[in-house]
This record gives C-alpha cells, sequence and structure tokens, in this order.
C-alpha cells in the first residue's frame, strides 16, 4: 500500500522521492508506504492554505451551507468506518472495535460541529453612552496541526472540524508511525467536495518534516497534540514569531480512592484505565491509584487477580484485551522504567516484563505498590500498561500526592460522599476531573491540560475559543 500527501484538494505524486516504512506492532509485518514531504511538498500545502485562507472561503461561507459539508463528512466517515478501522488496527495495534469507535468519534465530532456553525453568537457590549461595542470571533489563519500516534483519527477529527467552523484552513502532519488510516480524510474531503486548500495533509518523520513545518512562515496558529518536550522544542522555535500555540501533552494521571468508594467498581475503571484500551498508550492513562490505606489490600489483590486474567493479544482478535505497544524502541522503554521501579524500591506486585508472542510488541499489566512520590515511575509518563500505587492517611495527604507531577491532564476521585468528591475536586491541578468513573466522556464536554500537559481546550463550545481570536469593535455613534 502506498500513500500519497493531499494538497490542494488531491492526492499529489511524490516530489521528494521519499518514502517512510509504516509496521504492524503486532508482527512487525510491513503495512505499507507514505511519502515523506519534505520542502517543495510542505510550500506546496502551506501555499494551498494559505491562498484558501485569502480567499476568505470559510469564512464567508454561508453556516448552513458549512454545516451541511459537516455532516456530509460524518456520514461519509462512517462510510469508510469498516475498512479504516481495519487499517488503523494494522498500524496502530489496537483492536478493530476500538478503531471502529475512533472512526465513529471522529463522525460524532463533525456532526457536533456542524451543528455550531450557526450558533457563534456574538456579543454586544454596553459600554460608554453614544458608542456601539462588538465582539466579532474570528480564525487565526493557515492553522498547523501535528497529531500523535495513539489516537490519529479522533485527534485529527477534533481539530480539523473545530478549524472549520472558526474558519482556519489547515495543514496537518499526521504521525509517521501511524500515517495511514489519516489519508482516509483526503478521501473523505475530495468526495465531498470540500473547497481545494482548506485542508493539507503531509506526511514525515517530526525531526525533519515537523521541524520544518513548525519554521515554515506561512504558520499563523499551531494546535500540538503529543510529548511535552516536542512541545517545549515548538515553543522555542515559535518563540520569535509569536505563534499562538495550542498544546494537548502527556499526563500521569491519578485516581484518589477513599475508604468509602465502591471497590469492585474502582477495579473496573482501573483495568480500563489503564490496561485497556491501547495498553495505557492513552494521554489521560490511571497511571497513578493513590488509595487510602484501609482499603489497600482488597483493591491491590482484586487487581492483580483482574490484570493476571486479561487476555494479551494482537488488535485482529476483538476480544484481546492487552494489545501491542507501538514499536519495539517503545516496548524498551517501557521495560526500562519497570527497571528502575524495582531499583527505587517499589514492590512489583504482578507483570513487569515483555512477551515473546509472534514478534509482537507486548508488554504483561504491570502493577507497582510502595512507590516513592518521588521516584521516576511516579512523576513520568510511562504511556504503557503499568500503574503506580500510592497510599495515604489524610485528605490533604492525597491531594499532595496527586499534585505532586509536573503533569495535570485528567483526574479521577472514587467516594459515595459528593461532599468530599467536591472538595477534591476543586484542589486537584487538572484539567478534567472524573469522579466514580475512569473516562466519563462525550464530545460537547471540554478537556485539556493544567500545568506541563498544556493549555487550550479541546471539545465543546471552549474549543472554539482556542482556535480563533475575538475582535472588537468599537464605533462613536455621534
Ligand atoms: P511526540 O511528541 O513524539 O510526537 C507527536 C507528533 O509530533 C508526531 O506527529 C511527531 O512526528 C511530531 N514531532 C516529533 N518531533 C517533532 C519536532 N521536533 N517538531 C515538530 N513535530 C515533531 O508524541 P507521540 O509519541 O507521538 O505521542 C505520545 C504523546 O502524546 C504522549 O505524551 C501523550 O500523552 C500525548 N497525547 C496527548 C493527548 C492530549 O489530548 N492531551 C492525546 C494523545 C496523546
Amino acid at each position: 500500500m502506498e500513500i500519497r500527501n493531499y494538497i490542494n484538494g488531491r492526492f499529489i505524486n511524490s516530489i521528494s522521492k521519499q518514502n517512510i516504512k509504516v509496521m504492524n506492532p503486532a508482527n512487525q509485518e510491513t503495512v505499507g508506504f507514505v511519502d515523506e514531504a519534505l520542502d517543495e511538498e510542505i510550500e506546496l500545502a502551506f501555499s494551498a492554505a494559505s491562498d484558501a485562507f485569502r480567499s476568505r472561503i470559510l469564512q464567508d461561507m454561508d453556516p448552513f451551507i458549512k454545516s451541511n459539508l459537516m455532516r456530509s463528512i460524518a456520514s461519509k466517515l462512517r462510510k469508510y468506518k469498516k475498512i479504516g478501522s481495519q487499517l488503523l488496527s494494522l498500524e496502530n495495534g489496537k483492536t478493530i472495535n476500538q478503531c471502529a469507535g475512533e472512526f465513529e468519534g471522529a463522525a460524532c465530532i463533525f456532526d457536533y460541529y456542524a451543528g455550531l456553525t450557526d450558533k457563534i453568537e456574538n456579543k454586544l457590549i454596553p459600554a460608554e453612552k453614544n458608542t456601539f461595542n462588538y465582539i466579532l470571533l474570528e480564525p487565526f489563519g493557515v492553522s498547523l496541526q501535528i497529531i500523535p500516534w495513539n489516537y490519529p483519527i479522533s485527534l485529527f477529527a477534533r481539530s480539523v472540524a473545530t478549524s472549520m467552523v472558526v474558519g482556519n484552513t489547515v495543514v496537518i502532519k499526521p504521525p509517521e508511525l501511524c500515517p495511514i488510516s489519516s489519508n482516509l480524510f483526503g478521501k473523505v474531503f475530495e468526495e465531498v467536495g470540500v473547497p481545494k486548500g482548506i485542508l493539507n495533509i503531509v506526511h514525515g518523520y517530526g525531526e525533519i518534516t515537523g521541524q520544518k513545518l513548525v519554521d515554515n512562515e506561512k504558520v499563523n496558529h499551531i494546535v500540538f497534540t503529543g510529548s511535552q518536550e516536542v512541545a517545549s522544542e515548538i515553543l522555542r522555535r515559535t518563540a520569535d514569531r509569536v505563534i499562538p500555540c495550542h498544546l494537548e501533552l502527556g499526563g500521569k494521571s491519578a485516581a484518589i480512592i477513599y475508604p468509602d468508594a465502591n471497590i469492585d467498581k474502582v477495579v473496573d475503571s482501573t483495568v480500563k484505565g489503564i490496561f485497556e484500551p491501547n495498553a495505557g498508550q492513552i494521554c489521560v492513562a490511571m497511571s497513578r491509584a493513590i488509595i487510602h490505606s484501609k482499603v489497600k489490600d482488597e483493591f491491590l489483590s482484586k487487581l492483580k487477580k483482574r490484570a493476571e486474567g486479561l487476555r494479551i493479544g494482537p488488535g485482529k482478535n476483538n476480544n484481546s484485551e492487552v494489545t501491542p505497544l507501538i514499536t519495539k524502541n517503545h516496548l524498551q522503554r517501557v521495560s526500562n522504567y519497570c527497571m528502575s521501579g524495582i531499583q527505587s524500591g517499589a514492590s512489583l506486585v504482578s507483570g513487569g516484563e515483555q512477551i515473546d508472542y509472534n514478534s509482537g510488541n507486548y508488554f504483561k499489566p504491570t502493577i507497582f505498590d510502595n512507590v516513592d512520590y518521588n521516584s521516576t515511575i511516579a512523576k513520568e509518563e510511562i504511556f504503557g500498561p503499568v500503574i503506580a500505587i500510592l497510599d495515604f492517611e489524610t485528605e490533604e495527604e492525597a491531594i499532595t500526592l496527586a499534585n505532586s507531577t509536573d503533569y495535570g491532564l485528567a483526574s479521577g476521585i472514587f467516594t459515595s460522599n459528593d461532599e468530599k468528591a467536591k472538595w477534591t475536586a476543586e484542589r486537584i491541578q487538572a484539567g478534567i476531573i472524573w469522579q466514580n468513573d475512569w473516562f466519563v466522556d462525550a464530545v460537547n464536554l471540554p478537556g485539556g491540560g493544567y500545568k506541563k500537559s498544556g493549555y487550550g481546550r479541546d471539545g465543546g463550545i471552549d474549543s472554539l475559543y482556542s482556535y480563533g481570536q475575538t475582535k472588537r469593535v468599537s464605533k462613536r455613534l455621534h
């Protein structure tokens, strides 16, 4: 399978004549090749996006027409869900059902934002007598969007759909490890008849193509979803140009488990929060459990039993519960973190090792107990099926532990006492708080990071203000 770059409304033949091999994490077989976009492709993509922006095609589009266009994108995404989910599973490793869920989620995002095109009601502000003051939400211009490999379809949809509502045109780089399924967006946009230049998809390695994209002088806005290290690099590279950046980064999300919680439900939430889906390779994974010492033994013994009973296998089997990690390098990285956990004195309760099966990148669901809050496995994002357990006695201690990392993406509170939950939610530094479950989400709910998990919000109406800028118009009447 050979994948082209999608620029100015069509798939183009490679100019660079370079390509990137994409491998299946479950067996190291080649899934396909994508054309690598270098200088000439990048220039074409930015010229197309910049011309489309200057033509005001999105800004001046009748909101009802834009809405219909976006709903047509949603239906086409549903049409391609089956083929798309098979492709995504091959290159990403998740189960086909999880991948189908991602395509369905992407379609829902376009449907939701299609419903907002005619609902941005700008404000009229009363001020000095005889003046007339109003606020407009306007686009930034050409929005560069860079996507990671773990949820490439839903993340693509959320930043492109929001941009379309606000009026930015887009140059987007899918992740080099998992780029093939994203090209279905090009096919969908072409078939629906989205005017050329509004969406341009370019492929390439982060350190090469990604850097060239960031350095391009036509960039007016950046939406980066990925690691904090790369985000900091992008901020450094764009500092002199003062480019607004919207950053959705990593996490080290903690669940606080009070003694009055239903422990069976907590175990269910933990299994789905860190072991499934996508083997813990999720920005909002429950990578830390901060549990009251009174209920720790019950929680640990139930969690160990569940973790050791999970079916580990390839994504092509929908009954696999723990699928492979993305690459051999990442598998080694997760192993190294587990070694550092043991060296730091944490107790390995379960897992901690790779599984040798059909050349796949499998890692056992892993539980560490008695973790020092200051150790590497308590502070850094491992991005695998590894949970660190820390225990507490007082509520204040639980909050201190929850806030003891540089990240602040998601957090969970498990208790049957709503007052205690409210007290806790107000003190946790994170952009998303879940109570009595992990992953309570919907397309109209905003999310994003505190601290080094980034800034800007995606989802819901709030996100429109991260993808646009307001302009005030003030008139003296006489
Ligand atoms: P990454 O930062 O290595 O790469 C992300 C993207 O940036 C890729 O497309 C990559 O090619 C590109 N890139 C790499 N170096 C670059 C550079 N110097 N200049 C420009 N682009 C560059 O992250 P990853 O390993 O792909 O993804 C995992 C990370 O993403 C984790 O930290 C995870 O928590 C985070 N993530 C966050 C969210 C969120 O919504 N907060 C969602 C998913 C993933």
